[in-house]
């Protein structure tokens, strides 16, 4: 899979993304993240990325031209781009559903703004999906950008040392996740739980199934309706 960034501020995703799990990726092969600085796509000599809004107002907005550049630089690199998302506070609500479904792509850019945003035309003319990462407002589209690689990445077949650790994992299948302990068995007088020294694995997935089930209900019980809507197509009070 091939993601290109295209950013004004390089430096805050070049580093991130060489360590962990979308590092590991990338050096198995598996992933090919490529950083575009729009300072590379202006023209002028000072390599301004940003100018003031028309109809006046506080914030600085990110130029067409260099964007409109860029992105056309990346279609001229040869292999279909499957979607080209706009990180945004007012887009669709990333989760667990929309990280499977780009995984599955071949290649995507991200568009990070910055300041107050990006003009409307880029919007409206190269962007093709909007997604934002929660429902309060950062100061770009970098960090964004960051959460849906890495939570892309550790879904790439071969990625993760054990495929199952990510489908085990919380939302994959609507329940958030199992505790989970490592050695020492005691510790400061806390125990870990008997069953999962058992040796009994069908106990041991009983058991998780359960906590996986109980932790769902208390923290995230929407995810339990929705999981309820999906299997009878009817939601719990209908
Ligand atoms: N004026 C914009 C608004 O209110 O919707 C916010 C602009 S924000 C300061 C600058 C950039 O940060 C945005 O263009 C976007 O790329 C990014 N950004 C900020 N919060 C985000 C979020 N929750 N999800 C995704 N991107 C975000």
């Amino acid at each position: 899979m091939r993601v290109d960034i295209v950013t004004a501020l390089p430096e805050i995703v070049r580093g991130p993304l060489n360590e962990s799990i979308p590092g590991r990726a990338q050096t198995k092969g598996l992933l090919d993240v490529v950083i575009h600085d729009l300072r590379d796509f202006t023209v002028d000599k000072y390599r301004r990325v940003d100018d003031y809004p028309f109809g006046g107002g506080a914030g600085m907005v990110l130029k067409p031209e260099p964007i409109f550049a860029c992105l056309e630089h990346l279609q001229s690199i040869e292999g279909t781009i499957d979607e080209v998302i706009f990180l945004s506070p007012d887009g669709e609500v990333f989760n667990q559903s929309i990280a499977n479904e780009l995984s599955l792509k071949s290649r995507i850019v991200l568009l990070a703004g910055h300041y107050k945003g990006v003009d409307q035309r880029v919007r409206d003319s190269l962007v093709t999906r909007e997604i934002s990462i929660g429902d309060y407002v950062l100061s770009g589209g970098e960090l964004p950008a960051m959460v849906l690689v890495d939570a892309i990445a550790r879904l790439l077949p071969g990625v993760l040392g054990d495929t199952s650790s990510a489908l085990t994992d919380s939302f994959q299948d609507g329940f958030l996740d199992a505790p989970t302990f490592t050695r020492p068995a005691k510790f400061n007088g806390l125990s870990v739980p008997d069953v999962l020294l058992s040796g009994d694995h069908r106990r041991i997935d009983e058991w998780r199934d359960h906590q996986r089930l109980e932790k769902t209900r208390m923290r995230r019980p929407d995810l339990l309706d929705a999981s309820e809507f999906r299997s009878t197509g009817s939601r719990p009070t209908d």
